[in-house]
């Protein structure tokens, strides 16, 4: 679609600090005047039979319908007979892969400065199949599920990933010298795929191994494929990397092209209401969407202006050890723009 249509987007504001991080991201699109136009959805306060959990049916089906949605921190209710938000999402939506992006900050200073690469999570299966009961007393067993097709989906689209982003080099993080059969497959596929993208060099980290390479220097990866536990716990390590959760943004991709952008943290419930949340992580998330639907130069506009904002140190968050609002520092982007 070209930069001037008007494009209706999804927008889950979330809990906790959800609603306040999502009003400054409206703020910031309405100031850089993106063309687009926001359907929001709140998770209910009751549990919708036709889902099973607290998102209605009417959210999931904005998000088919648009094919491209922003999602704030959801807190997991507490009590049962539900199915976790985040889970219902992913299974309903068959958000296959988790894309995370992790690139040192200009400006805000960690013990590295070239931080530059992309973190690409299987998201349906593995150790989070669901799977587990008990045997006898004192043992319980987790099954962890690798199929081919789950596993070919996310190799594919890190590949593609790869070649589209101007990218060198696939490195597929596994523990195949243990989980020979799980692992095991998950590399065969990596592999199977590799061979039809030449152009891009591909090799295989045992993930110990990239653990202690990725602390010791980050530089040495360009775009990690891996199965859904490693990859939860390596983006993680990843964001911590760059200066931790206020500042690491996220985007889901499903079936049939679906992009949901989210920041990575929680809904924050300590800073709630207070007007202290960071919402760089949920703005660079926007950015990433903003990039899904190829409008690269909204994208860039605000990504600059949040970069220069940081970078300029006058106003910042709490957790960057600054005194500024969300207001206020959403403030300083807008007039940055
Ligand atoms: P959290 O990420 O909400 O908070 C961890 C710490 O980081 C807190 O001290 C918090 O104040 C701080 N923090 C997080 N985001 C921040 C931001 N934008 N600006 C400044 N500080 C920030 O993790 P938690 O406390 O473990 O979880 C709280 C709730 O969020 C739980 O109900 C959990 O299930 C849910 N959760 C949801 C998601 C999601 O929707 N994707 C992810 C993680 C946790």
């Amino acid at each position: 679609s070209s930069a001037t249509d008007t494009i209706r987007a999804t927008l889950f504001p979330g809990d906790g600090i959800g609603p306040e991080i999502a009003e400054s991201v409206k703020q910031v699109f309405r100031t850089a005047e993106v063309p687009i136009e926001w359907e929001e959805h709140y998770v209910g306060d009751q549990v919708d039979p036709r889902t099973q959990s607290f998102l209605t049916w009417e959210s999931l089906e904005s998000v088919r319908r648009n094919r491209v949605g922003l999602k704030g921190p959801m807190a997991t209710p507490i009590g049962k007979g539900h199915r976790s938000l985040n889970l219902t999402l992913r299974k309903e939506l068959n958000l296959y892969a988790n894309v995370r992006p992790c690139n040192s900050l200009p400006g805000y200073k960690t013990r590295y400065d070239d931080v530059n690469l992309i973190t690409i999570r299987e998201n349906t299966e593995g150790e989070y199949s669901g799977l587990e009961h008990q045997v006898v007393r004192g043992v319980v067993e987790s099954l962890k599920i690798i199929t081919r097709q789950a596993s070919l989906r996310v190799a594919e689209y890190a590949f593609h990933y790869a070649k589209t982003h101007g990218r060198e080099r696939v490195s597929a993080i596994h523990k195949a010298n243990i989980m020979q059969k799980t692992d095991g497959l998950f590399l065969k596929c990596c592999r199977e795929v590799a061979e039809k993208y030449p152009e891009i060099a591909y090799e295989e980290v045992v993930i110990d191994n990239c653990c202690m390479m990725l602390v010791k220097n980050p530089a040495l990866f360009d775009v990690l494929v891996m199965p859904n536990l490693y990859g939860d716990i390596i983006s993680d390590l990843c964001a911590g990397l760059i200066g931790g959760l206020g500042l690491t943004p996220s985007c889901n991709i499903g079936e049939g092209g679906i992009a949901l952008a989210e920041a990575v943290h929680g809904s924050a419930p300590d800073i709630a209401g207070k007007n202290m949340a960071n919402p760089t992580a949920l703005l660079l998330s926007s950015v990433s969407m903003l990039r899904h639907l190829n409008l690269h130069d909204k994208a860039d506009r605000i990504q600059d202006a949040i970069l220069n904002t940081i970078a300029e140190g006058k106003y910042r968050t709490a957790d960057l050890g600054g005194t500024s609002t969300t207001t206020d520092f959403t403030k300083a982007i807008c007039d940055h723009l």
